[in-house]
């Protein structure tokens, strides 16, 4: 992910750095070629501009550190400008109750069942006592792909699987988990291809039921500017906490990436690194940010 951007990002800075003082016009030039490249990355429109308003602003009024050559002071400026579009310090999983309840909605392959179950283990990891349920009653295949995932794991999976109440299934698994005493309870939902009012409404019931400390939006790196308005529609419609990147190691060009956080208001907590369950981690906007300036 991020190859296209980062080589063009980084010809555009030596570019600029050549120049022993970065002039405005030198500087447009730079800027205007950054900024093709995050289109072309298919980074949000307005993010874009945001991100080169504010280059330009600092750069112009940077002073002149002694022994920081003027391509570097741009590197720097334009790190900072990543790390913040990628979220800032970076945000972790908020889980105060007792069950915590964490509730994972987005679209239709995703990736949301694939990570219900690579959170579970992480948490597993972490002492923690986990059990996953599925509300999907669209797609019995939905839950026996958790349920398998699950054994795999060594995490017990809830399942009403005749039940056609997704927010039974979400009440009834909360009950488990507190008569069980579980520390943490993750709860799949249905996803769809496209949003529609049932999907957003069914989501909106299941938070009203549960309450959840955590309301993850699950977002493939790979889609385009399309599904990061459709978290922003859930975010508006339903509320949610964060959201996790799946697919990074994917040769997606970052546009969701880059975009997410300034389009929804919401830090990518999580992102998923490839199929496997090990292949999950907390989501770190300097690292990639590094990743992108070489
Ligand atoms: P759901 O429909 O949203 O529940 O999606 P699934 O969990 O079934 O995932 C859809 C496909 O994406 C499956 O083939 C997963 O193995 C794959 N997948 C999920 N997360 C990742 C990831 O981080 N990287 C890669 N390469 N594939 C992933």
């Amino acid at each position: 992910m991020f190859d296209a951007l980062a080589e063009r990002v980084q010809s555009a800075i030596e570019k600029i750095g050549r120049k022993g003082r970065i002039d405005q016009e030198t500087l447009n030039k730079g800027l205007r070629e950054i900024k093709l490249a995050l289109l072309e990355a298919d980074v949000n429109y307005k993010v874009v501009s945001k991100f080169i308003n504010d280059i330009k602003e600092k750069a112009l009024g940077a002073e002149v550190v002694k022994g920081v050559n003027p391509a570097q002071q741009l590197v720097k400026i334009v790190y900072d400008e990543l790390v913040e579009a990628l979220g800032g310090e970076g945000a972790k999983l908020e889980l105060k109750s007792k069950p915590a309840v964490i509730l994972l909605i987005g679209l239709q392959g995703s990736g949301k069942t694939t990570t219900a179950a690579k959170l579970a283990n992480y948490l597993k990891k972490q002492g923690k006592k986990v059990l996953l349920t599925s509300a999907d009653v669209y797609r019995p295949a939905a839950m026996l792909q958790l349920k398998k995932l699950g054994d795999k794991i060594g995490v017990p999976v809830f399942l009403e699987e005749d039940e056609k109440d997704a927010v039974k299934i979400a009440k009834d698994a909360l009950k488990k988990a507190k008569e069980e005493n579980y520390d943490v309870l993750i709860i799949d939902t249905a996803g769809r291809l496209h949003i529609d009012e049932e999907l957003l409404e069914e989501a909106k019931r299941i938070k009203e039921e549960t309450n959840p400390d955590e309301v993850l939006f699950v977002i493939d790196a790979m889609t385009g500017q399309e599904s990061v308005n459709i978290a922003k529609a859930f975010n508006e419609a339903v509320g949610m906490t964060g959201i996790v990147l799946t697919k990074m190691d994917s040769d997606a060009r970052g546009g969701v990436a880059l975009s997410v956080k300034g389009v929804t208001g919401k830090p990518i907590k999580f992102a998923g690194v490839g199929e496997k369950i090990e292949d999950f981690q907390p989501f770190y906007p300097d690292r990639v940010a590094s990743r992108i300036l070489g």
